[in-house]
């Protein structure tokens, strides 16, 4: 895991209580599918996946704010071998 940030339910509470605060502007990048943020901590119930191994979301068009913003900051982002997203 990137950013010394650990994989925990302590920083998934956290993630969930500031998904209301915006993005950062220094998020580039796109969402590539690799499901990996869907594994913090615990791997999704919702989390799915097409035949070409693609992941997907069952509840995509309600899932909580935090998966929809997630990596919402660059301290956030521990899924950094696979996510498509990256802090400038
Ligand atoms: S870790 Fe990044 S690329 Fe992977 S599913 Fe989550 S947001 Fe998308």
């Amino acid at each position: 895991m990137a950013n010394g940030t650990k994989n925990t339910w302590r920083a998934r509470t956290v993630r969930t209580v500031t998904a209301f605060l915006p993005v950062s502007e220094k998020r580039v990048g796109e969402c590539v599918n690799c499901g990996a943020c869907c594994k913090l901590p615990n791997v999704c119930p919702f989390l799915k996946y097409n035949s070409d191994g693609k992941s997907y979301c069952e509840i995509y068009p309600i899932r909580p704010l935090n998966c929809r913003k997630y990596p919402r900051t660059k301290s956030e982002l521990i899924t950094a071998d696979t996510c498509g997203f990256r802090f400038e």
